[in-house]
């Protein structure tokens, strides 16, 4: 589902248009937070496409809240 990218950040591996899974990961984490309107890409709300955390990077996006994938346990 993740994959690190060059910077260590947890990369979203699938991904801009996958809505399913993007939709499930969502549904699943409790830090999900509903970005503000006008950043919302997709209709359904629940998704990490349209979470505050997101960042979009060139292929996919990035999770701020959810720690790197490398950290220590
Ligand atoms: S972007 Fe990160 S914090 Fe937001 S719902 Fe997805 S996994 Fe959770």
């Amino acid at each position: 589902m993740w994959r690190s990218d060059q910077r260590g950040n947890r990369e979203f591996a699938h991904g801009k248009e996958a809505w399913g899974l993007a939709a499930q990961v969502a549904g699943g984490c409790a830090c999900f937070v509903a970005d503000v309107e006008e950043e919302q890409v997709v209709e359904e709300e629940l998704s990490c496409y349209n979470c505050r955390y997101r960042r979009w990077s060139v292929d996919s996006f990035t999770c701020l809240r959810l720690p790197p994938l490398n950290a220590a346990a």
